[in-house]
């Protein structure tokens, strides 16, 4: 396993050091668009979002922070490509933390007019190397592979630490899922900076979702990743309900309701299905950790669900509800849906 990582403070919320692992999404509203802009954060902050970023494109981007930042809680993150002055802005309005890529943001006095702004205000920066901003110079030492991306980023990391910047958080993301573990995984063995871990242009929905569960999956489990965006060309509040559900599948997050149900086979003869969907929406958003488990027939479902706290299992005519491997009810099938839902209630309210 990966050792620890260095703390870095974002406006009050700590990357990296063993603190557990914070979302990240991204503004998909125009910055200078208060109103929307504070709306998705909202939403996204709601939906389990632990930090946010926006794209910073000009003036009226920089100015508008101010505004944002006050009307939302959590942490803003601003991201500049190619124009210093509008880190500076961006800072100067009150972002908690800038991305920026020092090598595309000019020459070395506009680097250490950033750096200078930088350190006054106490921010950290990230920088965010990834496969299409690999300097030409790295890519024909060694391909397009992890040594370029790495080399790229501690580049950059190596200015800004000649600017006397400690507080860095890196990413090195590709949408490749093989070169972002084999990137992370050398990066966490060249720093130890915390890293911000994702899979970059993962695609829409569906497939975004298992590209960022196999490789953000395969680092969290060694221990490689501090804070993790999942990039998906959607809605962003679907990027924070999947890299939470990464969060609990990898087992780092553990305080939520996890519904177990089997997928269902011909011994199946009531609608084991709808229930379970229905009852992962009811508990999606809930803080507390419970097993429950949505089995398709009596056979067999009892005995696997055995360690839940709650459990149903069906037939055709009737249905029996279980805590700790023991039945407690037995009901027609025609009313098993909410006598469930009751008992789930009971618990939760507990
Ligand atoms: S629990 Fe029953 S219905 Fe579900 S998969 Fe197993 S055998 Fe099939």
């Amino acid at each position: 396993m990966k050792g620890k990582t260095r703390v870095v403070n974002v406006g009050g919320v700590m990357l990296g050091g063993g603190n557990s692992v914070k979302i990240q999404s991204m503004c998909t509203t125009k910055t200078a668009d208060v109103n929307a802009t504070v709306e998705q954060i909202n939403r996204l902050e709601g939906a389990g979002c632990d930090i946010i970023r926006v794209s910073v494109l000009d003036e009226s981007d920089a100015k508008a922070i101010m505004s944002i930042k006050d009307r939302i809680k959590i942490p803003l993150v601003a991201d500049i490509h190619f124009d210093y002055k509008f880190a500076i802005a961006s800072i100067e309005n009150g972002c908690d933390k800038v991305r920026i890529n020092p090598g595309n943001i000019g020459g070395e006095a506009q680097i250490k007019a950033v750096a200078d702004c930088v350190k006054a205000h106490h921010i950290p920066v990230r920088v965010g190397a990834n496969t299409g901003s690999v300097e030409k110079e790295y890519l024909a030492k060694y391909g397009k592979n992890e040594y370029s991306l790495v080399e790229s980023a501690l580049h950059n990391v190596r200015i800004l630490e000649r600017e006397g910047i400690e507080d860095i958080v890196i990413s090195v993301k590709a949408s490749s899922v093989s070169l972002t573990v084999a990137a992370y995984t050398l990066l966490s063995e060249r720093c130890d900076y915390p890293l911000h871990i994702g899979v970059t242009e993962a695609g829409t929905e569906e497939m975004a979702i298992v590209k960022s569960s196999a490789a953000l999956g395969a680092l969290l489990l060694r221990g490689i990743g501090d804070t993790m965006r999942v990039s998906i060309t959607d809605d962003p509040v679907k990027e924070v309900y999947a890299a939470r559900n990464i969060l609990r599948a990898v087992g780092l997050e553990k305080n939520y309701v996890d519904v177990i149900s089997c997928p269902t086979c011909g011994r199946c003869m009531w609608n084991s299905m709808g229930l379970a969907q229905k009852i992962t929406q009811r508990v999606r958003n809930i803080k507390k950790p419970l097993k429950v488990a949505v089995m398709g027939c009596v056979v067999n479902g009892p005995g696997e669900a055995k360690d839940c706290d709650i459990g149903i299992a069906g037939s055709r005519d009737y249905c029996i509800i279980f805590r700790g491997g023991e039945i407690i009810k037995k009901i027609p099938s025609a009313n098993a849906e909410e006598a469930f839902m009751q008992e789930i209630e009971k618990l939760l309210n507990d």
